[in-house]
């Protein structure tokens, strides 16, 4: 059975000569780092974070905090870690 298409900003999104923008707020579109999470969608013209406007500023501090693929772990020197969440964690968050 085929998934159901969930509307997002993206849908509503207008091509203006600043680039895809929703409310007047122009879309970046994602980085490298979100490639896996469950918020990028694709358009005619790239792909696009439904939640934030630019990705890019997400991951300049660390972890984005609404990545469904990564999530910032410590590691036993308090450094900041990055793990991916295998498919079965993501199914349990009820992702
Ligand atoms: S939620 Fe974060 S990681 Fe996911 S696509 Fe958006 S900016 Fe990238």
């Amino acid at each position: 059975m085929a998934k159901k298409h969930r509307k997002t900003i993206i849908d509503d999104a207008v091509m203006t000569d600043a680039g895809l923008t929703y409310n007047g707020v122009a879309l970046q579109p994602v980085v490298e780092k979100c490639e896996g999470c469950e918020r990028v969608v694709e358009h005619e013209s790239g792909k696009y974070c439904t939640t934030y406007a630019q990705p890019e500023l997400r991951w300049h501090r660390g972890v984005c905090n609404f990545a469904t693929h990564v999530r910032a772990e410590l590691d036993k020197g308090g450094k900041v870690k990055i793990n991916p969440l295998k498919a079965s964690k993501r199914a349990a968050r009820g992702r």
